[in-house]
């Protein structure tokens, strides 16, 4: 059987408190929010922390509501919250598209949107869902608050610009009149993706006025395609530019070859999906599609 190192455990009742014990812990101190990516990492003693910071009782990271014209995501919030949110859905069907194809139930009642990003798997949905839809994200560290675009939140795989001692305590989205949707290849429900494609389009009248595409799971960098939203910016809306977006994106990604795949096979994917999301958003911005 698989033990995690010994560590000491301490539960924190408010953001103050979190943020005190990992002062007092120091470095080696993490917090655990859901603990699906990380007490594997435990388990596996790829991770070995000294001492574990409970933020489960931190209610006041756990909810969602309209703030001005963002939409605020605390940093506690579980998966299933986040797919059952109407207003969340409302504003952007992307992020439930995306919450449909996380894990399954069992993961998704107690994983995070905190935690899936913090973790920085090149592979995780919500980043590259946030990532198409420009959010900030609010951190909170000894010496206050600061925000920064989720685009330079990833300094890498499985890493973060978050300083030691530092929490993500908020997600802000800008809520905006775009469209968008999430699109994914898993080889089996509830799998991580193979490749999986998030779109965000601003249309006024026949134009692209902004795009977002987020990219999971095929090393693009930030989980961004910058160079296929570069060529939709300011152009038609047409299908022959989604599939030449979506070939500029399969073009600019950087895959791997893996049990979920050669490098050709995900390239074509990507091209696909990117298309298949910038259609489905096109769809939703007509008021066709849901
Ligand atoms: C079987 C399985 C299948 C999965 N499938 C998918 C999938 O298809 N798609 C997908 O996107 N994800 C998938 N996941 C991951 C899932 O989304 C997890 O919720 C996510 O990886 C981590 O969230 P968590 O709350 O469990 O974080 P934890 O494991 O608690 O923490 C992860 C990391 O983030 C840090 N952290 C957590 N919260 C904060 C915070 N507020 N501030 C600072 N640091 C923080 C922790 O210290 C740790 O380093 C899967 C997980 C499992 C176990």
């Amino acid at each position: 059987m698989q033990v995690p190192a010994p560590f000491q455990y301490e539960r924190a009742t408010s953001v103050e408190h979190a943020l005190t014990l990992l002062a007092q812990y120091g470095p080696e101190s993490r917090v655990v929010a859901g603990g699906h990516s990380l007490l594997p990492m435990m388990k596996l003693r790829l991770a070995q922390p000294e001492a574990l910071i409970d933020i489960n009782d931190l209610t006041e990271l756990a909810s969602i509501s309209v703030d001005g014209d963002h939409l605020s995501i605390g940093a506690m919030v579980r998966h299933a919250q986040l797919l059952d949110s109407a207003v969340a859905g409302e504003h952007f069907p992307i992020l439930r598209d995306a919450e449909r194809v996380i894990a399954d139930p069992v993961v998704r009642n107690r994983g995070t949107v905190g935690g899936s990003l913090c973790q920085a798997d090149p592979s995780e949905d919500l980043s590259a869902a946030f990532a198409a839809l420009r959010a900030e994200l609010v951190i909170q560290g000894p010496d206050g608050r600061r925000t920064v675009g989720v685009r330079e939140f990833f300094s890498g795989p499985y890493q973060t610009v978050l300083a030691d001692g530092e929490l993500l305590v908020e997600i802000r989205v800008p809520i905006r009149s775009h469209a968008s949707a999430y699109e994914k290849v898993e080889r089996r429900a509830g799998d991580w993706a193979v490749v999986a494609v998030g779109a965000v389009l601003d249309v006024a009248g026949s134009t692209v006025v902004e795009a977002g595409i987020g990219l999971a799971a095929v090393g693009a960098e930030n989980f961004v395609g910058v160079a296929a939203e570069d060529y939709l910016r300011g152009g038609p809306v047409t299908d022959e530019r989604f599939i030449e977006a979506g070939r500029i994106a399969a073009e600019h990604c950087n895959p791997t070859a893996d049990q979920r795949g050669p490098v050709d096979f995900k390239r074509h994917l990507t091209g696909e999906l990117t298309a298949r999301a910038l259609r489905r958003a096109a769809a939703r911005a007509r008021g066709q599609e849901a």
